[in-house]
C-alpha cells in the first residue's frame, strides 16, 4: 500500500495508514461518519476532516468509489475486480450486493446495438428488503380485513 501510494505521488503517514486500514477492514459501503467512529476507536486524536480527506484520497487513487443512493448519505465502496450491483432498501437503508455477470452481458449487447462505447455502468434497485416488505404487509393486512 505504501509503495502503491508512492507511485501515485502520495506519502504514507501513520495516521493515513490507520485510516486506510480501517477502511479496508470495515468492508463495503462505509459512510464518512461510520469510518470516523471506527478510526476514533483506534486513535481518538484523528479529526473528522482528516478522515474525510483520506477517504477522498482513497477514491482519487482508484481504490474506492462513491456510492450515492439518493438518501443524502455518500457511502464508499472498495473497488474490486468483480463488478456488483446494489439492492437498496429505502426503509432500513440496508444494502445488498449481487452478482451482475448476466446484466453485464445484456448491457454490453445494448451498447453494441447503439454503437456506444461505455466506460462505466451502475446497477441499482431501490425498494423494500424482505423484512421491511413483510412489515408493510402486516400493517396493510388488518386494513384489508376491515374494508
Ligand atoms: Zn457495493
Ligand atoms: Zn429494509
Amino acid at each position: 500500500m505504501r509503495e502503491f501510494l508512492k507511485t501515485k505521488g502520495f506519502k504514507m503517514t501513520p495516521q493515513r495508514e490507520l485510516i486506510f486500514r480501517a477502511f479496508f477492514e470495515h468492508g463495503d459501503h462505509v459512510s464518512v461518519d461510520e469510518l470516523y467512529d471506527k478510526v476514533r476507536e483506534l486513535d481518538h486524536t484523528i479529526g473528522y476532516s482528516t478522515v474525510w480527506r483520506n477517504l477522498k484520497l482513497i477514491c482519487k487513487v482508484g481504490l474506492a468509489e462513491e456510492v450515492n443512493l439518493g438518501d443524502g448519505v455518500t457511502r464508499y465502496d472498495r473497488v474490486t475486480q468483480v463488478p456488483h450491483g446494489h439492492l437498496f432498501c429505502t426503509n432500513c437503508k440496508k444494502l445488498i450486493e449481487f452478482n451482475v455477470d448476466q446484466v453485464v452481458g445484456l448491457l454490453a449487447q445494448v451498447s453494441r446495438d447503439h454503437a456506444f462505447a461505455p466506460d462505466s455502468f451502475k446497477v441499482e434497485i431501490h425498494g423494500l428488503c424482505a423484512e421491511c416488505s413483510a412489515k408493510t404487509e402486516q400493517i396493510k393486512n388488518p386494513e384489508q380485513v376491515k374494508s
